[in-house]
C-alpha cells in the first residue's frame, strides 16, 4: 500500500488559534510549514469561543495593566500556575490583540473608538476584547486571512501559493515518528478515504486542543479526544496538571440532545444572575474566604458594580469558574435545582430585550433554536459541563519546547499557564501569545540543526500496522467502550472526587483499556467513523488514566480538582506538580511529584503578604519577609 509522503521544516498539528498563530510565525521566519487538522479547516474550538480574549490594554479602565492581569491569573489558578508563562501572557497579550487588529480583525469599540473590553469572572477590570459573543470566529477568520495573505505573497515570489505554507484538512495524525530521541515526522490518515500519509519533519508543534470527549456532559465537540496529549506521551514527553479539569458552570442542561453545550460567561458578565428553585441568588452563600474582600456581600452592592466599579465590589456570579460550578453542583444536590436538573440563569429581568439581542446574539439564537426558550423573556436552565483541561504537555515557557527535541506545544494541549484553573478569556490570549512563541521556537530549533533526523522505516511500518489493526478484526464495538469510559469519568472523576471513586475509575479504565485492544470496525477505510473512534480510544484512555491517577495522588482541593475527602487547599501541595509519563513498557502511565521553582522576586513582591499567606508555606513566607524587609 502506497503511503503519501511530504517533507516540511515545521508541521503544526491543529488549526485552532494556537496552531494557526504558530504556523504563521514559522512561515514568517522562512520555514516550510504544514498545518494539519482533523476536522475542516476553520472548524476548531477556537471558533466557538464566545466571550473574548483577555488582554490588559486598559481601554475601558485605565487602571488595568499587565501586573493586575498577572495577579488575577495567578489567583484564578490558585498560585499553581507556571509563573513565567503567566508573566509572558500578561505582558504580551495586548500586542497580540493589536496585531490581530492590524491583520484585519474587527473588534467591538468603545464610544471613543478603542477596542472595547468586557467584564469576565476573575478579571479585576473589564479586559476581554470581543466581537459580540462571536470572538473566536473573528480570531480564526483573521488568522486564516493572514495565512491566505502569506500564500498570495508566496505565489508572487515563488509561483506557488503553497510553497511555504499548506493546509492538510480532515487529516488525523496518529503517531509522532522519531530518530533516536528526536522528532523526525508524523504519521496519519485522510479521514475521507482512509489513505495513509507521512510528514517528514524535524519539528512538530502540537496544537490539538482539549480532551472533553472523555466525559459525557461536555462543551467539546467530536474531535476533542486528547490526541495531542497522547501523541506527546507516546513520543516520550511529559504531561503536567492533568488532574485539573475545568467544569464550566453554565452548560445547557436541556433538551438532552444538546446537554453540555456552552452558555457563555458573558451572560453573567453583562448582568445575568443565578437563582435556585426558591428564587434565591445563591452565589452570595458561596464566596470562599480567599475571595471575601473582593466580592459584594449584598445584591444591592453587586448590582451597583455594573455601573460603578470604582466604588463597589463585583457580584459573586463572577467568581472564578471552579467556584461557581461547585456552588451550582451543591444547590442541585441539595434539591434546589431547576426542573431539568440545573439552576436558573436569568438575564431577561436584568436587561431590555433589545440589549440582550445586541450583546448576546448567539445565545439568543442558540436557546431559541435548540430549547425553544426566549432568553429575553424567561430564564435559562444551566449546569456544569466539562469544558477545558488545564493540564497538558510540559513546555519551556519561552519557546514552547517539550522535553523531546523537536517537539513543541501551544494552546490547550500545553500545561502550566493556567495552574489549577483557567480564567475565562485567558485561553484566546494564551493561544496567540504561546502559539507565536512555539512557532518561533520550532523555527529556531530547525535553524540550529546540523542534520535532519530521519524516521526509520520500522517506525513507519509500526504506525501503519497500529492504524490499520481495527479494520482487520471484527472485535467489540468501539462506541460501547467509549460510552462506558465517558460515564466512568463523568461519575467517578467529575467535579467532586474522592479516593474510593477515583480508585474504582482507575480499575474501570484498566479494564476498558484491555477491551480497547480488541475493538474493531466493520467496513472499508472510506469515511469510517467507527474506525476513527477505535484509534481515538487509545488517546482518550491514556488521558483518562493520567487524569484519574493524578487526581488520586493530589490529596487537596484546588481549582479544577475537588476532593471531598481532602476539602482544603494545602500550601505544601501548591509547590508540587504531578508529572505523567508513559510507562517504558507501554502498559500505561506513571506519575511522579516534582517541586515547582519558586516565583521570581520581582513577581512575588507584586502580591500582599496577607494574600500570599493564604496560599504559600511558612518557609516560603519567611523567604518573602526577608525579601521585602
Ligand atoms: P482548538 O481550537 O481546539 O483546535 C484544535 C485543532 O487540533 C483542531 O483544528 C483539530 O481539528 C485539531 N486536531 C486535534 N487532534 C488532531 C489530530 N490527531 N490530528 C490532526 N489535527 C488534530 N476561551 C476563551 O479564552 N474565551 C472564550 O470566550 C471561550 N469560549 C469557549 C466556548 C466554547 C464552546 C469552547 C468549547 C471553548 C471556549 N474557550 C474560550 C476555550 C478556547 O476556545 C479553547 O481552549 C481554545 O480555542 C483552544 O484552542 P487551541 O488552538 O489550543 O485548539
Amino acid at each position: 500500500m502506497e503511503i503519501e509522503r511530504h517533507e516540511y521544516d515545521v508541521v503544526v498539528i491543529g488549526a485552532g488559534g494556537a496552531g494557526l498563530r504558530a504556523a504563521i510565525e514559522a512561515r514568517q521566519q522562512g520555514k516550510r510549514t504544514a498545518i494539519v487538522c482533523k476536522s475542516l479547516f476553520g472548524k476548531a474550538h477556537t471558533v466557538m469561543a464566545e466571550g473574548g480574549a483577555a488582554a490588559a490594554m486598559g481601554n475601558v479602565n485605565s487602571a488595568d495593566n499587565w501586573m493586575v492581569h498577572f495577579r488575577d491569573t495567578m489567583r484564578g489558578g490558585k498560585f499553581l500556575n507556571n509563573w513565567r508563562m503567566a508573566e509572558l501572557h500578561a505582558k504580551e497579550a495586548p500586542d497580540r490583540v493589536w496585531e490581530l487588529e492590524a491583520w484585519g480583525a474587527l473588534f467591538d469599540r468603545t464610544k471613543d473608538g478603542k477596542i472595547s473590553q468586557r467584564n469576565f469572572g476573575g478579571h479585576e477590570y473589564p479586559r476581554l476584547a470581543h466581537v459580540g459573543d462571536r470572538t473566536g470566529l473573528e480570531l480564526i477568520r483573521t488568522l486564516q486571512q493572514r495565512v491566505v495573505a502569506l500564500q498570495q505573497e508566496d505565489e508572487r515570489l515563488h509561483g506557488d501559493p503553497e510553497a511555504y505554507i499548506k493546509v492538510f484538512q480532515e487529516c488525523t495524525i496518529t503517531r509522532l515518528l522519531k530518530d533516536g530521541d528526536a522528532i523526525a515526522g508524523a504519521f496519519g490518515y485522510w479521514r475521507e478515504n482512509g489513505k495513509l500519509i507521512v510528514f517528514d519533519t524535524p519539528a512538530v508543534v502540537l496544537a490539538t486542543g482539549g480532551i472533553g470527549k472523555s466525559y459525557v456532559v461536555t462543551s467539546n465537540s467530536w474531535e476533542y479526544t486528547g490526541d495531542g496529549h497522547a501523541l506527546a506521551l507516546l513520543a516520550g514527553a511529559k504531561l503536567i496538571n492533568m488532574e485539573f479539569i475545568q467544569f464550566h458552570p453554565t452548560g445547557m442542561v436541556w433538551p438532552p440532545s444538546v446537554r453540555g453545550i456552552l452558555v457563555t460567561e458573558s451572560v453573567r458578565g453583562d448582568g445575568g444572575v443565578l437563582r435556585n428553585s426558591e428564587g434565591k441568588r445563591f452565589m452570595f452563600d458561596y464566596i470562599p474566604d480567599v475571595f471575601k474582600d473582593k466580592y459584594a456581600t449584598t445584591e444591592e452592592e453587586g448590582d451597583r458594580w455594573y455601573t460603578d466599579q470604582a466604588n463597589n465590589r463585583r457580584p459573586p456570579e463572577l467568581l472564578p469558574r471552579d467556584e461557581v460550578a461547585r456552588a451550582i453542583n451543591s444547590e442541585v444536590k441539595a434539591g434546589r435545582g431547576s426542573p431539568q436538573g440545573g439552576v436558573f440563569l436569568d438575564v431577561s429581568s436584568r436587561l431590555p430585550a433589545a440589549e440582550i439581542i445586541k450583546r448576546l446574539p448567539s445565545m439568543h439564537h442558540q436557546f431559541k433554536e435548540l430549547a425553544d426558550v426566549d432568553i429575553t423573556a424567561e430564564p435559562m436552565q444551566v449546569g456544569p459541563t466539562c469544558h477545558y483541561i488545564m493540564g497538558g504537555v510540559e513546555v519551556d515557557a519561552d519557546t514552547g519546547a517539550a522535553d523531546v527535541p523537536g517537539l513543541f506545544a501551544a494552546g490547550e494541549v500545553s500545561g502550566g499557564m493556567h495552574g489549577s484553573n483557567r480564567l475565562g478569556g485567558n485561553s484566546l490570549s494564551d493561544l496567540l501569545v504561546f502559539g507565536r512563541r512555539a512557532g518561533a521556537g520550532a523555527a529556531a530549533y530547525v535553524n540550529g540543526l546540523a542534520a535532519r533526523p530521519q524516521a526509520t522505516e520500522e517506525a513507519v511500518s509500526a504506525a501503519k500496522a497500529e492504524a490499520l489493526a481495527p479494520l482487520e478484526r471484527t472485535g467489540e464495538n468501539p462506541y460501547q467502550v467509549h460510552q462506558e469510559l465517558q460515564r466512568t469519568m463523568n461519575e467517578l472523576v467529575g467535579i467532586i472526587r474522592n479516593a474510593q471513586e477515583v480508585t474504582e475509575a482507575l480499575e474501570a479504565v484498566g479494564k476498558l483499556r484491555e477491551r480497547a485492544q480488541g475493538v474493531g470496525a466493520a467496513g472499508s477505510r472510506i469515511y469510517n467513523p467507527g474506525w476513527h473512534l477505535c484509534l481515538d480510544l487509545r488517546n482518550m484512555l491514556l488521558v483518562s488514566e493520567c487524569v484519574a491517577k493524578a487526581a488520586l495522588i493530589r490529596e487537596e482541593s484546588r481549582g479544577g480538582h475537588t476532593r471531598d475527602d481532602f476539602p482544603g487547599m494545602s500550601a505544601d501541595w501548591r509547590r508540587k506538580l504531578l508529572v505523567c509519563a508513559a510507562s517504558p513498557d507501554g502498559s500505561g502511565v506513571s506519575v511522579e511529584e516534582k517541586v515547582q521553582p519558586p516565583m521570581r522576586d520581582d513577581l512575588i513582591t507584586l502580591f500582599d503578604r496577607a494574600e500570599l499567606k493564604k496560599y504559600i508555606t511558612e518557609e516560603e513566607l519567611a523567604d518573602f519577609d526577608a525579601l521585602v524587609k
